[in-house]
């Protein structure tokens, strides 16, 4: 992706561990390369389709001298959460907060933090079979769009889907949610569990009803076989109500689990005509 570069800002600021550095302050030198498409400001030649360097600058300054902190690690891991939220064109950036005069008493010329954040696409399964199921998805959805920390949020199709898992309940309403966050994958687990509290969701059996059910499917290239936290979603192949929604939104997400695609593994399913059955779409 295009990028733009900011090298050597300085800065005087009070992060520190030591007195003498939050009360006398000290130069910090910052680089900061910016992630974000260039192609249209280029074309247009307006300032209103790009990022503002200029801004960018100034922000940087006034967030790093208004705060105080004592590790230049948290510096910069602040700084770049408040950057992706304040400029929308940035998709990720790296940034590097150096400190030349850090209380080292040996000959050095710098010591620096450099950290790469941004933000993640994920796929979030979404499903309700208890009480008013469509409420329930549609209070899911918001409470994600509230969230300052995900953006993007885009819902696939609901599908009506007949229980999966052997216990006798009623039907499923199920979607698939696209969506960018700035929430690592646990994060973004535990809002999750938030929003399902938020639902009235008791988890009394395995399997069983539920006024809330939020899963994450893919989390960008994220792998993890904790059973707290396994991404790609393990039984995705098998569930028809995950795949058709899927296939809608992101049919060329690769999963690397299973060695194929969504569209793959759709189609694979839906010849086997094993379960996960889709009922009808609701509107
Ligand atoms: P569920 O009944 O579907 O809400 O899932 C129960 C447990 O599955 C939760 O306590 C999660 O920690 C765990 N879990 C493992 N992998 C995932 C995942 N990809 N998405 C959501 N929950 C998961």
């Amino acid at each position: 992706m295009d990028q733009i570069r900011i090298e050597n800002l300085e800065v005087y600021a009070h992060h520190g561990v030591f007195p003498q550095e939050t009360q006398k302050g000290q130069i910090f030198v910052i680089n900061a390369v910016l992630h974000t498409e260039l192609k249209k400001a280029g074309m247009g030649d307006d300032l209103a389709l790009s990022t503002n360097y200029g801004e960018v600058c100034l922000f940087i300054d006034d967030y790093l001298r208004e705060h105080t902190f004592l590790l230049i690690e948290a510096a910069a891991e602040h700084l770049a959460k408040e950057l992706l939220l304040r400029f929308p064109l940035i998709e990720c950036l790296a940034l590097e907060i150096k400190k030349p005069h850090a209380p080292i008493n040996l000959p050095f010329s710098s010591v620096s933090v450099h950290i790469e954040r941004g933000w993640k696409r994920a796929y979030l399964g979404i499903g309700s079979n208890l009480g008013d199921k469509q409420g329930y998805i549609q209070k899911g959805i918001e409470g994600l769009k509230e969230n300052p920390m995900i953006r993007g949020v885009k819902c696939s199709k609901i599908l009506t889907t007949s229980p999966y898992g052997g216990v006798e309940q009623d039907d499923f309403l199920n979607a698939v949610i696209e969506l960018k966050t700035l929430l690592t994958p646990y994060e973004l687990l535990d809002f999750l569990h938030k929003l399902e509290a938020e639902a009235g969701r008791e988890r009394k059996i395995h399997w069983g009803p539920r006024t809330l059910d939020l899963d994450i499917l893919f989390y960008q290239d994220f792998l993890s076989n904790d059973p707290t936290l396994t991404v790609p979603h393990p039984d995705m192949q098998n569930r028809k109500f995950v795949l058709e929604p899927l296939d809608e939104l992101c049919p060329w997400q690769y999963n690397p689990v299973t060695g194929k695609n969504v569209r793959q593994m759709y189609l694979e399913l839906n010849r086997s005509g094993k379960i996960g059955e889709v009922q009808e779409e609701v509107q």
